[in-house]
């Protein structure tokens, strides 16, 4: 199954990827991941975005279109792509769309994890003191989920009418939410 897992920052996508990557034996395509591993190896693309992503600010179509391009060509990932935190707005789900027709695939289920302001900036804090991530200080929290919320509703719009479109309340325990996506995938 091809998946796209889509919602704010802090909605569980990373976790619910993970999950959902044993469970089909597939992969995981974090672009957040993608784009923190090109700062990593100081790559031309990493050093052009590390101040950007240090302040939470969106990176741009061009670089996040083309770091999953050939990822969504690989003949091994075929079929068992799990999209976690790509598309994030209309440009970059309108790519992603002629990407898989012209490799010959589709989207199974597109996952929504609708959750509030409030219970993201808890989680959010949380992970903070777990993961240390440069960008999960509150407002660069904030700036994050603003942005999410201005670039999203079109990707929302766009989607929303696919019969695989699927919301789920992101607010729900972990365990909850995996519960709910299990339904869906006939596991
Ligand atoms: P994430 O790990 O998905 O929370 O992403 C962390 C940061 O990476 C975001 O706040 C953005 O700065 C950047 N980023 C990740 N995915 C995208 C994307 N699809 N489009 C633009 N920027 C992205």
């Amino acid at each position: 199954m091809n998946i796209i897992l889509f919602g704010p920052p802090g909605a569980g996508k990373g976790t619910q990827s993970k999950y959902l990557v044993k469970k089909l034996n597939a992969f995981q395509i974090s672009t957040g991941d993608l784009l923190r591993e090109e700062i990593k190896n100081n790559t031309d693309i990493g050093i052009s975005i590390i101040n950007d992503m240090k302040e939470g600010k969106f990176i741009s179509d061009k670089i996040v279109n083309q770091l999953i391009e050939n990822l969504v060509f690989d003949p091994l990932k075929k079929g068992k792509l799990i999209f976690d935190g790509y598309p994030r707005s209309l440009s970059q789900a309108e790519n992603l769309n002629s990407l898989l027709i012209n490799s010959n695939q589709k989207l199974d289920l597109i996952l929504f994890l609708n959750v509030d302001k409030e219970t993201i900036i808890k989680r959010l804090e949380k992970r903070k003191t777990i993961e240390n991530r440069s960008d999960d200080d509150i407002d660069t929290i904030l700036k994050r989920h603003d942005k999410y919320m201005e670039t999203t509703q079109p990707v929302l719009n766009f989607y929303s009418k696919n019969p695989n479109f699927k919301e789920i309340d992101g607010g729900l325990e972990i365990h909850e939410i995996t519960r709910k996506i299990e339904t869906f995938i006939n596991v």
